[in-house]
């Protein structure tokens, strides 16, 4: 296997002929079947964006999905979307109007089915394929059902695992758990997040990816993250209780992060899918600025569990900026590989 593989966290921008762009809730540009088409057509287009510029195990993209918990939410009943309610989420740090749940939640039918299958047409590559994790899609609606909210977390779990098992008989390679909300509520983490999270890839034989992050470069998070401190901490509770879970990869920010370097070795064991490109700003990476996150890391994880991926999703960025910083990515995963191997 080749050393120090190539990754994006999950999401790219959308091109301009499917959805809006530079948005994190863009409005599609078509509907109907044009719409279904349009969808399947990035999906393979920025497929083979990925492929040329290096990266091992490609995504979908997420070109499917208007908003990443929303994305799957559509597919699932016992939800009223008619009936909002204004919720303060991910610890109050900012107000959303979310649905509300009503009934028992279950799914449609397949969610992400076409996507898979038109990416697994598209590449002989690796996949991955991202879904939003049970705790942050319960911080993302209003309960008047389950009258529990780590209730309604597991039977979101089971949700999840219906269409992950449905995922890898399409031949997805591996499944990654998008949970931002691990890095809020860090007691809940501890005491049913990581439960949560197993039932979500129970019985899995692909691989399994969990994402925990400090959020996209939106005013809410970057206020927030002002209140952090120049050393952001917070791992250090969750990594180790993330090292003794079933998960097998852990995908987490590192260029021009806050996060000390050090925390790394809380996750003995796990492969670290390492963030070496910044999504939150629009400056380029050079190789070497790539090289360099990777070559730090190699300091706390054993180099055959280092992977070398993006800082966050690439959704909202400029199309031939996020171009940019994948070829950045691959290029630089190259270099390591030559100094490094
Ligand atoms: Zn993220």
């Amino acid at each position: 296997m080749t050393l120090f593989p190539t990754t994006i966290a999950g999401s790219l921008p959308k091109p301009a002929w499917l959805a809006e762009q530079n948005k994190l809730w863009p409005a599609w540009k078509q509907s109907g079947e044009a719409l279904a088409k349009a969808k399947l057509d990035a999906t393979a287009a920025v497929i083979k964006l990925q492929e040329d510029a290096g990266i091992d195990i490609v995504t979908d993209g997420e070109m499917s999905r208007q908003h990443f918990v929303h994305g799957f939410l559509e597919y699932v009943s016992g939800i009223d979307f008619a009936r909002k309610i204004e919720m303060g989420i991910r610890g109050d740090r900012y107000k959303a109007m979310v649905p509300t749940v009503t009934g028992a939640l279950t799914l449609k039918g397949r969610v992400h089915e076409a996507e898979a299958k038109r990416a697994r047409a598209a590449t002989k590559h690796k996949i991955k394929f991202t879904l939003p994790g049970p705790m942050t899609i319960i911080d993302t609606i209003a309960d008047a059902y389950y009258g529990d909210r780590v209730k309604m977390a597991f039977a979101v779990a089971k949700l999840l695992n219906q269409e992950a098992r449905a995922l890898q008989a399409d031949g997805i390679d591996m499944i990654q758990i998008d949970e931002p909300a691990f890095n809020v509520y860090m007691d809940e983490v501890r005491d049913w997040g990581v439960e949560a999270l197993e039932t979500a890839i129970d019985g899995l034989t692909c691989e399994t990816a969990v994402h925990i992050c400090y959020g996209y470069g939106i005013k809410a998070n970057n206020d927030w993250k002002t209140t952090l401190g120049g050393e952001w901490r917070q791992y250090e509770t969750t990594f180790p209780v993330l090292a003794k879970s079933k998960v097998g990869h852990v995908v987490i920010e590192a260029r021009n992060s806050h996060v000390p370097m050090e925390l790394l070795s809380l996750l003995k064991g796990k492969t670290i899918q390492i963030g070496v490109i910044d999504v939150a700003t629009d400056e380029i990476e050079s190789p070497e600025d790539v090289a360099g996150v990777i070559e730090a890391a190699m300091k706390f994880v054993p180099k055959d569990k280092i992977v070398a991926s993006t800082n966050c999703g690439m959704a909202p960025m400029r199309e031939d900026i996020a171009a940019a910083k994948l070829k950045a990515l691959g290029a630089g995963a190259a270099l390591a590989r030559r100094k490094f191997a």
